[in-house]
């Protein structure tokens, strides 16, 4: 309706008669034109998970676990081998994709400060533009969500069981309401509820089904708690990594797999939010699994407590896609079975990568491969060729612009990435970026992994250090577990100087400040700020 109230002002103010008449021709014209335009307009469904790896979804990497329904985007649309993440962190992340811009420019760079949600974001911009908006689930950006019609998400990380989640009332009044049951399921039946309820029917609509899986502690569904018992999980090459040739920081981390899980991440001790029956059958699937490992510990070397501790880890992480697998494909089927499949494109996506034992880790941060890269699956009929697969350097950078593309709204000009529409499209642009900027503030912090940033054209990659003044580099084709840094190798010299030129490059291009912010006041600054309500 907005179009139609518009142009009759333009008529009272025409001075002409028949500038009048023109007008008001026009007006229909434009009007009929707004009008089709609206009704044409895709329907977007942008499905994220946390900590979500590319070496845990089989439409990648099909040793681990089968995830079918992931894997039906990937065949039914397209999937990219190298979509790169800006700062491998929560929040950062996904402060990244609400704003189009780095952390540097959003000012969300570490978890744990507050996301300021007044300045311009995709969502806000979509709403603009007459879409119905809405995010489920996952928020993790400390302030309320901004541009959204809809909103119903966990309360800061939020528990795998029994979540609070944050909501508007009948009033229109913040609350936070209460639920009972497993996260991930709950996450998909607002979804769903909103998807099947509450949207506007014939109105374009873009929605956040965001999940917290597969975010440590990897408390799976019930219905998964002895899934995979049966099984091994192959170990990664580097399980046993010793670091050699690697600086500091990749010494002096506390991520790994050996030392620093926790006897809540390894299931010894059990969460404290359960009802009675979540308690019992908890119980019932790790206690008798419990008791056989505290019996055989006493007679097992060092590697088969490293084995036993990488096998309980992994199988709670990989259960704990399952539950995401499983209600993407509830939502695949609704979309089918609605008939909104056809101008609905979906998209799947994680904040990062992960390590599942690579380099004896878990967790994310560094700019190596497996916490850089992040899984993106598109599917959009008619426009994305099915089962097609593409290794251009994509970033989560270009999602607010692609959201926007898609609608049909223009792309702010302080946006710093770039639509993947031409992408989908199956199109090659001309001038598409051949090397990427990365950067990882969160230092001193979680896991202790040092402060550092970098450049990688997907044949190399070039990081710094900056605190230590240490440099890497990897020969990303010829040693793809990155276990060779070869910064002082002379061989290397003309390639390490031109990818420092690229650095020196990306970091004017994206306006990177000299100095890093005080983190360390911003963070004392939004605890109080959560103190006073
Ligand atoms: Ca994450």
């Amino acid at each position: 309706m907005k179009y139609l109230f518009r142009y009759p002002a333009i008529i009272v103010r025409a001075k002409a008669p028949w500038i009048a008449l023109l007008a008001l021709s026009l007006a229909v014209t434009l009007s009929e034109k707004a009008a089709a335009a609206k009704s044409d307009r895709p329907n977007i469904v942008f499905i994220f998970s946390d900590d979500h790896c590319q070496q845990a979804l089989s439409a990648y990497d099909p040793t681990r676990i089968s995830t079918p329904n992931m894997d039906r985007l990937a065949k039914e649309g397209m999937k990219f081998d190298r979509c790169y993440v800006t700062n491998a962190i929560c929040g950062p992340s996904r402060a990244v994709i609400q704003t189009g811009k780095y952390s540097h420019i959003n000012g969300f760079a570490v978890n744990g400060i507050t996301f300021n949600g007044d300045q311009q974001t995709f969502p806000k911009l979509l709403q603009k533009a007459g879409y119905q908006t809405a995010v489920v689930g996952k928020w993790h950006l400390g302030s309320t969500p901004q541009g959204y019609d809809y909103f119903d998400v966990l309360v800061g990380q939020g528990p795998y069981y029994n979540p609070p989640m944050k909501t508007t009332d009948e009033k229109g009044e913040v609350v936070v309401r209460e639920h009972t049951g497993y996260t991930t399921e709950i996450i998909t039946e607002k979804a769903l509820g909103w998807l099947k309820n509450d949207r506007e029917e014939g109105e374009p609509f873009m929605l956040m089904y965001q999940h917290k899986a597969p975010h440590r502690n990897w408390e799976p569904a019930p219905k998964y708690l002895t899934w995979l018992d049966d099984v091994t999980i192959p170990e990664p090459e580097t399980l046993y990594d010793n670091y050699e040739t690697r600086a500091s920081p990749a010494h002096n981390q506390a991520m790994e797999v050996k030392t620093h899980l926790t006897e809540r991440d390894l299931k010894q001790t059990t969460p404290r939010n359960f009802t009675p029956d979540q308690l019992a059958q908890w119980n019932a699937a790790y206690g008798p699994k419990n008791e056989a490992y505290e019996k055989a510990k006493p007679y097992m070397s060092e590697k088969e407590i490293i084995q036993w501790k990488y096998q309980r880890y992994v199988k709670d992480y990989l259960r704990c896609v399952k539950s995401v697998d499983d209600g993407i494909g509830e939502v695949l089927d609704y979309l089918d079975d609605a008939g909104l499949a056809d101008n609905t494109i979906v998209i799947y996506s994680s904040d990062q990568g992960w390590y599942l034992g690579e380099h004896g880790w878990f967790d994310k941060r560094w700019m190596y491969e497996e916490s850089l890269k992040t899984p993106l699956l598109v599917r959009w009929p008619g426009k994305t060729e099915a089962g097609s697969v593409r290794d251009d350097i994509v970033t989560n950078l270009d999602f607010a612009e692609t959201f926007l593309d898609i609608a049909g709204v223009s792309i702010p000009g302080d946006m710093q990435g770039a639509s993947l529409v031409p992408l989908f499209e199956g199109k090659n642009p001309k001038n598409w970026r051949e090397s990427f900027y990365y950067h990882y503030y969160e230092f001193p912090g979680g896991h202790s992994v040092a402060r550092h940033y970098g450049v990688t054209n997907g044949k190399h990659k070039l990081i710094s250090y900056y605190q230590t003044g240490e440099w890497e580099l990897f020969d990303i084709e010829k040693d793809p577990n990155e276990l060779n840094n070869v910064y002082s190798n002379p061989e290397y010299s003309s390639i390490t100087k031109k990818l420092e030129k690229e650095l020196s490059r990306l970091r004017k291009q994206y306006k990177v400040p000299e100095e890093d912010p005080d983190f360390a006041k911003m963070k004392a600054e939004a605890r109080a700020r959560n103190r006073r309500g």
